[in-house]
C-alpha cells in the first residue's frame, strides 16, 4: 500500500491501452504506475496487463526477460488480464497456440470473433446489473477449469471470470464510463495485501 492508504497497481506499459487503464485505476481509488521493468514490479501491490496484441506483448516480455518476472508476481499478487491481457494469462492459447503465464486455468482462442465483425459494443449482465462491454478482436474463452469462476458472459460464452486473485476481461472496460470494474479489481488487490 502507499502511504496514502492506496492500493498500489501497475499497468504493463510495453504496448496497447495501458492509459486508459491508468486512469481507471486512479479513479477506482488505486495509485497507479506503468510497468515496463522487473524493478517496477517490486514495489506494487497489483497489476494490470493491457489490451493490445498478445504476439507483440509478448515478444515484447521476452526481450525485457519479464517473463518469469511477471509469473512469479502472479504467484503471490493479483493480475488483471484484459483481452490481450487475458491471453496472456490464460494456460492454454490456441489460434494460433502461444506461450503464456499459465496463471489462470482456461483455455482461450485468440481472434474468435472473425474479422468481419472486428469489434463491437454490447450489453452484458455483470452483478444483475447491465453494462457495456467493448470488444475489440476479442478473444473467446473457450473452458474454464474448476476453479474458475464466470462473473459474467456473452452469447454463452465467459467473457469476465476470476480464479482467486486473478481477475480476467475479454473485453475492454477501461474504455467505459462503468468503473466498477476496475473498483471489483482494487478490492480484490487491497484484500490481497491485507492478508
Ligand atoms: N487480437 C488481439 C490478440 O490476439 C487482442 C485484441 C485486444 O487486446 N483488443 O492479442
Amino acid at each position: 500500500m502507499a502511504g496514502n492508504g492506496k492500493p498500489k497497481i501497475g499497468v504493463l506499459a510495453l504496448q496497447g491501452d495501458f492509459e486508459a487503464h491508468q486512469r481507471a485505476l486512479e479513479r477506482a481509488g488505486a495509485q497507479a504506475s506503468e510497468v515496463r521493468t522487473d524493478s517496477d514490479l517490486q514495489k506494487l501491490d497489483g497489476l494490470v496487463i493491457p489490451g493490445g496484441e498478445s504476439s507483440t506483448m509478448l515478444k515484447l516480455i521476452m526481450e525485457e526477460q519479464l517473463l518469469e518476472p511477471l509469473r512469479r508476481f502472479g504467484t503471490n499478487k493479483p493480475i488483471f488480464g484484459t483481452c490481450a491481457g487475458a491471453i496472456l494469462l490464460a494456460t492454454e492459447v490456441t489460434h494460433p497456440a502461444q506461450p503464456s503465464l499459465g496463471l489462470v486455468d482456461m483455455s482461450i482462442e485468440r481472434n474468435a470473433y472473425g474479422r468481419q465483425i472486428d469489434s463491437r459494443i454490447s450489453s452484458i449482465e455483470v452483478n444483475g446489473k447491465s453494462r457495456e462491454a467493448v470488444f475489440i478482436r476479442a478473444p473467446i474463452i473457450r473452458r474454464v477449469g474448476p476453479k474458475v469462476n464466470v462473473l459474467a458472459s456473452y452469447q454463452d460464452q465467459p467473457v469476465l471470470v476470476e480464479q482467486g486473485r486473478h481477475l480476467v476481461a475479454t473485453f475492454h472496460p477501461e474504455l467505459t464510463a462503468d468503473d466498477s470494474i476496475h473498483r471489483h479489481f482494487v478490492d480484490k488487490v487491497a484484500a490481497a495485501s491485507n492478508t
